[in-house]
């Protein structure tokens, strides 16, 4: 089987590489078949598949739409958009243009919680200014040197219930699958297994996400434990949904898994690219 990295991340969101840093990195670490998903922008798409091509790797277009459903985000990855589509870009300029104001409020909140000059911390880590995300902060916190790392500043100072926490409404889930759908591209659920939802909530956005025209969930990811990969491997074959492979890399040190790191998918689903080539 061809190894498959369909998730990661660049400077144009909240990655540390360049786009074709990214694909360098993939294309030494075995990838195959690369997709770069920055979080509700596809600036990098061009550039990630010019480099791809120069490597010899084959590259699939792609992004992760942030969506707000039943009060949790959920990502919904876009892969083989065209994403020079103008609905999507219409759509993606949208749900980007909460980001500035959304920091700036987790700035004045970590300040109270004794951070000060957070928002221009941040600022100074977001390799694109439009898109200032909690992980540009959470850099900048393990700067100053009152955490050690990206994930305990989460743990402490970004999630639902802590101080620098701002609750953020997304687009829909209905929206985010027309956009793809309209760049005739294919959506699926971002690692199902992080989300904060009841079997039972986790089944109705999954029903929901089915209904809709959703095409696949990620089984095996940077975010799914070992046990997690079997369990939503059964979660895939219940909803009839095709299984993806993505280890999510952000940043060299910081992401648990590297590009291209991750076990092949087991052996009982049906892959998401099983139509492709
Ligand atoms: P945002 O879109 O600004 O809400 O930031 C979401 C991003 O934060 C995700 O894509 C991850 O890169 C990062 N993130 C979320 N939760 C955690 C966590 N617990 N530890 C480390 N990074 C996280
Ligand atoms: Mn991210
Ligand atoms: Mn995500
Ligand atoms: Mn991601």
């Amino acid at each position: 089987m061809l190894n498959f990295d369909l998730h990661c991340h660049s400077n144009i969101s909240d990655g540390v590489l360049s786009p074709e840093a990214l694909a360098a990195r993939a294309k030494e670490n075995g990838v195959e078949v690369w997709a770069l998903t920055d979080h509700d922008e596809v600036a990098g798409v061009p550039i990630a598949r010019a480099a791809a091509q120069s490597l010899g790797m084959q590259h699939i277009a792609g992004v992760e739409v942030s969506i707000s459903w039943a009060g949790e985000t959920v990502h919904i990855l876009g892969l083989k958009i065209d994403e020079t589509c103008p609905e999507l870009l219409h759509g993606l300029a949208t749900t980007r243009f909460g980001r500035s104001a959304r920091a700036k409020e987790i700035g004045l909140q970590l300040e109270k919680a004794g951070i000060p000059d957070a928002y221009q911390g941040a600022l100074k880590y977001a390799g694109n200014p439009g898109l200032v995300g909690r992980t540009h902060f959470a850099r900048y916190i393990v700067e100053t040197g009152v955490c050690d790392k990206v994930g305990e500043v989460f743990r402490k100072y970004l999630v639902e219930g802590k101080p620098g926490f701002v609750p953020h409404c997304w687009a829909t889930l209905e929206q985010a699958i027309s956009w793809i759908h309209a760049a005739n591209g294919i959506a699926v659920v971002a690692h199902p297994g992080r989300y904060k939802y009841s079997d039972l909530a986790e089944s109705e956005m999954l029903a929901r996400f089915k209904e809709l025209g959703g095409t696949a969930i990620e089984v095996v990811t940077g975010s799914h434990t070992v046990d997690q990969y079997q369990h939503y491997a059964q979660v895939a074959n219940r909803f009839d949904f095709l299984a993806s492979v993505g280890s999510d890399f952000h940043a060299p040190g910081e992401s648990r898994v590297d590009l291209g790191r991750l076990p092949p998918l087991p052996k009982n689903v049906k892959p998401v690219w099983h139509d492709w080539f």
